[in-house]
């Protein structure tokens, strides 16, 4: 039984994209899977509501196939205590909606079926051998033979549980240093019985897996497995034993090979902006040749023109983009009505989706707030259209602007300066951040289409905006000066002066403030002038053809040439950079300690003059030599119209930096903006 889909009509510059392909027993209607990502919805209230909602939004974007977050075949598999299970087959019924639902807008769905192995953030955790995660606190314990059958058995009642449910297929997670993972490599495997030792011995319990949800599942369910395409792990698999065990899994019954990138304990970025989007698309290229079941290529793609090129080319046969539909899920729909430009770009910051699950919050997005918060927002135009007047086009005022003006109302943006964006401006000149750029062709774009009127080089007076039903103050803010003496030396610049490029800096740099701009304006300040994408595999030490072991070539913590030599400071007496997000601030310190950057913390400023930065450190005075001192010492509300309003009696709403200038970052201004303009 082939089970269809509705193909997409294409537009011609994404006819690959678009095109339908035959996956097992389905035919998916185009080449675009939603990755697998853990949400936290169903820890929510009313939790199959919020997840058919989420689900059903891809959907309704056209995407082919979603895959869900990783279900535990079993108690010891679990992420977390609380992670969820798919072994109780009454419990798997109650997603049965959400099954439903997707297949109503024409998409399929997979369960993920994730066994966490010694990822297991559980006492009594299980691995091919009792080696620790440097990730993970506890220390796993052998699995027996028997435990090993037992758990395969276990895959293949979680995967019929899962069929049981309505659930299309299941994908089973053989990747990212996870449990099926663990047994194939000598890193995490030195078990001398026939689940270890020989690569045979070290593939069969992830064929065993797969034959056993074959045989229960039968013919007409999907199984999907995702083998790692790369450890990024010193000792991990070289491209010989990667392909032989793509080719058993084929065997075993396998519909489809979806790929992962580097154990989550890997010190190589694989998925953050640092990544060049596409860098990874050589590993599953290397496995595509040897197969002939279709292979999936996932990972920092992120726009439908790469997705596009990579399937050309003959990478991959489909891409999986899991961020990316947080970011816009109508990303196949807009691809193919010939939207492409109104596509909200994941900005690969991972601050609202993986940062937030590490923090035990529901997965969100920076640029949608909607994501995983569907059930809060209107999707329809407003009744009573109103006149809004916002002030500032920077984040916080173009997010209010592009939803006011989707919503209906008519809207007018004033900003002060010849340009959009504000400090969005600043943040794309950091390495890696360029992606910014793509909010603002959202914004931007989706502004015009909405008819906002612009009104650049505009300051407006109290006068200006008194007849608007709604005055928004969106004014953003300014750098902090900090008060040390000699703060106005001319080797003194802001990071708007530097990151904006009116001010070059010199050799040797200090730099004040050891927060996210502080640890941005360093990495811009090392880093060579025009260093090519290339150079990401050089700098953390990854073998670009794929073929090393654990694709690695280098050390990922080796030293680097740096283009100044940087000193980056702060009055704490914390680490520097401990404010930084949890799944990026790791990367960032490492780049950092790469370039040779010093760190200085609990330090006091006593001045600055010709001879550099004079500090106090444990009691004794120190001179800093610097050519440039940077201040990034956090920064001010800007927000003087607001108290001439007051003052006229007219009503205004306050956000952004606008409202709070410490801890402003884009995710609060573009939430704050979109959220408002939905209450109007
Ligand atoms: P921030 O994170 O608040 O850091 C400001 C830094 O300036 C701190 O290191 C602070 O350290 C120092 N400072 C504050 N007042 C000072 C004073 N009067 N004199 C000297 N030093 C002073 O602010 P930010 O770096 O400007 O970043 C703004 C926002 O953007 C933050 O919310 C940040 O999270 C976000 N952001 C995040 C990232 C990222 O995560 N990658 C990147 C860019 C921006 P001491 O007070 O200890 O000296
Ligand atoms: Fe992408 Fe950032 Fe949104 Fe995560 S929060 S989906 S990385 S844009």
């Amino acid at each position: 039984m082939v089970r269809q889909q509705t193909n997409s009509a294409s537009t011609g510059k994404y006819d690959r994209l678009l095109s339908p392909l035959r996956v097992g027993a389905f035919e998916l209607r185009n080449r675009v899977i939603m990755g697998s990502m853990h949400t936290r919805l169903e820890s929510e209230d009313d939790p199959i509501t919020k997840q058919t909602a989420f689900y059903v939004e891809r959907a309704r974007g056209e995407v082919a196939l979603a895959i869900t977050g990783g279900f535990s075949p079993n108690a010891d598999g679990v992420m977390d205590s609380e992670g969820p299970r798919m072994d109780d087959a009454e419990e798997a019924l109650k997603l049965t909606p959400i099954c439903d639902a997707v297949h109503a807008e024409g998409s399929l769905i997979c369960a993920q079926i994730l066994h966490a192995g010694r990822y297991a953030k559980i006492e009594g955790c299980v691995a091919p051998s009792p080696i620790r995660a440097p990730i993970n606190r506890f220390v796993p314990r052998e699995m027996t033979g028997a435990d090993i059958l037992r758990t395969i058995e276990d895959f293949a009642s979680a995967s019929a549980n899962a069929q049981a449910a309505g659930f299309d297929g299941v994908e089973i997670m053989g990747s990212e240093g996870y449990l099926l993972n663990e047994f194939t490599v000598p890193h995490t495997n030195k078990r001398t019985d026939e689940w270890g030792g020989s690569v045979e011995n070290r593939h069969r319990f992830p064929i065993e897996v797969v034959k056993a949800v074959r045989q229960r599942c039968g013919p007409d369910f999907m199984i999907i497995y995702r083998i790692s395409a790369a450890d990024l792990i010193e000792n991990g698999a070289p491209t010989e034993e990667i392909i032989a065990l793509a080719q058993k899994i084929e065997a075993a019954g396998a519909d489809m090979l979806n790929t992962g990138i580097g154990w989550h304990e890997a010190r190589v970025p694989t998925i953050a902006y640092p990544v060049p989007r596409g860098a990874w698309r050589g590993a599953p290229s290397n496995i595509k040749q040897a197969v002939s079941i279709p292979v999936v290529a996932s990972n920092r793609i992120n726009t439908p023109d790469l997705a596009e090129d990579i399937l050309v080319s003959g990478d991959a046969d489909l891409i999986s983009m899991a961020r990316p539909m947080l970011a816009d899920p109508h990303f196949v729909r807009k691809t193919r009505e010939g939207r492409a430009d109104e596509i909200n770009t994941c900005i690969a910051c991972n601050q609202a989706c993986l940062d937030y699950i590490f923090s035990e919050k529901v997965a969100g997005c920076l640029v949608n707030p909607r994501a995983g918060h569907e059930t809060e927002f209107r999707n329809t135009p407003v009744d009573v259209p109103k006149s809004i007047a916002v002030v500032g086009g920077g984040a916080a005022g173009m997010a209010t602007a592009a939803e006011a003006s989707w919503l209906g109302h008519g809207v007018t943006l004033f900003e002060g300066s010849d340009k959009l964006g504000g400090q969005l401006n600043l943040a794309s000149a950091a390495p890696g951040k360029d992606e910014f750029d793509e909010t603002l062709r959202f914004f931007k774009n989706n502004m015009r289409k909405n008819g906002v009127t612009f009104k650049l080089n505009t300051r407006p007076s109290v006068d200006d905006l008194k007849e608007f039903d709604h005055v928004v103050i969106a004014t953003g803010v300014t750098p902090r000066i900090p008060k040390i003496p000699g703060v106005d030396h001319p080797k003194v610049a802001t990071y708007a002066q530097i990151l904006s490029g009116e001010i070059t800096a010199g050799k040797r740099v200090a730099v004040i403030g050891a927060g996210g701009i502080g640890f941005d304006v360093a990495e811009y300040l090392v880093t060579l002038p025009a260093q090519p994408d290339a150079e990401f595999y050089s700098t953390w030490g990854v073998d670009e053809k794929f073929t090393t072991p654990g694709a690695l070539n280098g050390d990922p913590l080796g030293a680097v040439s740096s283009a100044r030599q940087v000193t980056v400071l702060q009055r704490k007496s914390d680490k520097p950079g401990k404010t930084l997000g949890v799944s990026t601030g790791w990367i960032l310190r490492n780049a950092l300690r790469k370039h040779g950057v010093e760190m200085r913390a609990g330090v006091s400023y006593e001045g600055i003059d010709d001879a550099g930065l004079h500090i106090t450190l444990d009691g004794k005075p120190e001179v800093i030599a610097a050519d440039t001192i940077v201040l990034c010492s956090g920064q001010e509300s800007e927000r003087s119209l607001l108290d001439a309003l007051e003052q006229k009696g007219i009503g205004a709403t306050v956000i952004g930096g606008a409202k709070e200038a410490s801890e402003l970052d884009a995710l609060r201004a573009i939430n704050e903006g979109v959220r408002l303009a939905q209450s109007f």
